[in-house]
């Protein structure tokens, strides 16, 4: 006779419950996150496959490039600087499009964050169910 292993999740006894320290919910002590409000339970193992090196790496390598570019190649402040008054309009302009662009920027980066947190709450949970041993 086999064993039922069919739910990732064993049934385990109420006292092996802890509560969340930020919405009070019973959590499973092995969690790392609350999957109520997301909460951080414990430091989840950080992924040091080959693939996850070669990007952390890479993009280490190719990070200052991309903000020395978008530095070097704004060509609003010269015309803001400029002496004339319809070259300053159009500084004025592209700086305004420049301050718009980046509050889109960095509220979309903002959403993606939350949405990779809730998202990697049940993965990780799962994978903490399992010893923590990788997937
Ligand atoms: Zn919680």
């Amino acid at each position: 006779m086999e064993e039922t292993i069919s739910s990732p999740l064993p049934p385990v006894p109420a006292n092996s419950f802890t509560v969340c320290p930020q919405c009070h919910l019973p959590v499973r002590p092995e969690f790392y996150f609350c999957p109520n409000c997301g909460a951080k339970l414990h430091i989840p193992p950080l992924s040091t496959t080959i693939g996850m090196q070669i990007w952390i790496y890479l993009f280490s390598a190719v990070l200052p490039w991309i903000a020395y570019l978008a530095i070097t190649k704004w060509q609003g402040m010269k015309y803001i600087r400029s002496s004339d008054p319809r070259a300053r309009a159009i500084g004025y302009l592209a700086l305004a499009i420049l301050v718009l662009s980046s509050i889109i920027a960095i509220w979309l980066t903002t959403v993606w964050i939350n949405q990779s947190i809730s998202s990697a709450v049940s993965s990780v949970n799962n994978l903490g169910s399992f010893g923590g041993g990788g997937l």
